[in-house]
């Protein structure tokens, strides 16, 4: 008989394990995903953890730290670990785990399922499926699966509230699809080799996401200086535009004299930012503004966080940034 591959599975919470409560939806632990885990017991030796049982809307950077940790330590009697999840912010938790754990030297595979598996017509025993094919694949790093396609996690954005197809692999190809064939793996979609496993686990937490819109007091930075944030990622538009006119620029200007490092990336989810095009985004260069490139939100504060948790100066932090440390950006 084949030797079956071990997967250990950490559950976190989210709609894959609710049961409707009196409010509403609310994550169990593992005992309500046990009538689908008997089926993948056919093909898969099967280790559950429950490390938290929370609605992702509560996931912190607090609970990333340990989640991270759980994956370090426990890694070494595994082929491979399945972590099921909210997916309301599950492609933040999946971008910052990617960064916490460079080198990881086994697949780790984010999912959850938009309908619980308690409902007889739930997507979480196809996504589960999808999820530990790729976790028995001897694929090392960070990734999530949805709706049979498996993305780096660091490029996961959740584009659909409600649809079964909520996650998309922005600006990246998929790193695997199921077909006919089975799970097949796409080799110039995986994470670059990245030396051995570690675990770097501190964060700074002062980042703050900014979407322009039009008319956006620049006041708005001297407020986010005052707080204390050391980081800010803005969502610009398009190719990368600020308003420049009526000091819009000052703001920012401000805000990185008083050493806060601001990195720009596009609000539009598809293509890259590019602040060489227009004169607006020029203007932002010479700033010394960082380039977030063709970066989801959700990578770009995810690493900026853990950058400034590494205490990088503002060189060294622009540097990372122009460094594909896991397949997050293309340069
Ligand atoms: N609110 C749920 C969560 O993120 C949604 C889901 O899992 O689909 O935990």
């Amino acid at each position: 008989m084949e030797h079956k591959k071990h997967i250990l599975l950490l559950t976190t919470g989210g709609t894959i394990a609710s049961l409707p409560g009196g409010d509403g939806l609310e994550p169990q632990c593992s005992g309500v995903m046990e009538r689908e885990l008997e089926q993948l017991r056919t093909f898969y030796r099967i280790t559950i953890k429950d490390v938290m049982c929370l609605d992702s809307s509560n996931i912190r950077p607090e609970e990333w730290k340990q989640l991270a940790r759980q994956i370090y330590t426990l890694r070494g009697g595994y082929d491979g670990i399945v972590v099921s999840h909210g997916t309301d912010t599950m492609a933040y938790t999946a971008s910052a785990i990617t960064f916490m754990l460079p080198g990881i030297d086994l697949p780790v595979v984010f999912t959850g399922s938009q309908l619980p598996l308690a409902d007889v017509l739930s997507d979480g025993p196809d996504n589960l499926r999808t999820a530990f094919a790729m976790a028995a694949s001897g694929v090392s790093g960070v990734f999530l699966a949805f709706d049979r396609k498996v993305m780096r996690g660091c490029r996961a954005v959740k584009v659909r509230a409600s649809g079964f197809s909520a996650f998309e692999s922005v600006n990246a190809t998929y790193s695997a699809q199921v077909s006919n064939l089975g799970l097949v793996i796409n080799p110039a979609a995986l994470p670059p080799k990245n030396g051995p496993a570690r675990l770097w686990d501190t964060l700074c937490e002062d980042v703050f996401l900014l979407k322009l819109t039009p008319g956006l007091s620049p006041r708005i930075f001297d407020t986010l200086v005052d707080m204390g944030y050391k980081g800010i990622v803005i969502e610009a538009f398009g190719l990368g535009g600020v308003n420049v006119l009526h000091q819009g620029l000052q703001g920012i200007r401000r805000a990185m004299d008083a050493g806060v490092n601001v990195v720009v990336t596009t609000q539009c989810l598809y293509d890259s930012a590019n602040l060489q095009v227009y004169q607006v985004g020029n203007k932002l260069l010479e700033l010394g503004v960082i380039q977030g490139r063709d970066m989801t939100s959700e990578a770009a504060m995810t690493k900026l966080m853990w950058a400034l948790g590494q205490n990088m100066n503002p060189a060294q932090i622009r540097d990372l940034f122009a460094t594909d440390l896991a397949g997050e950006i293309t340069l």
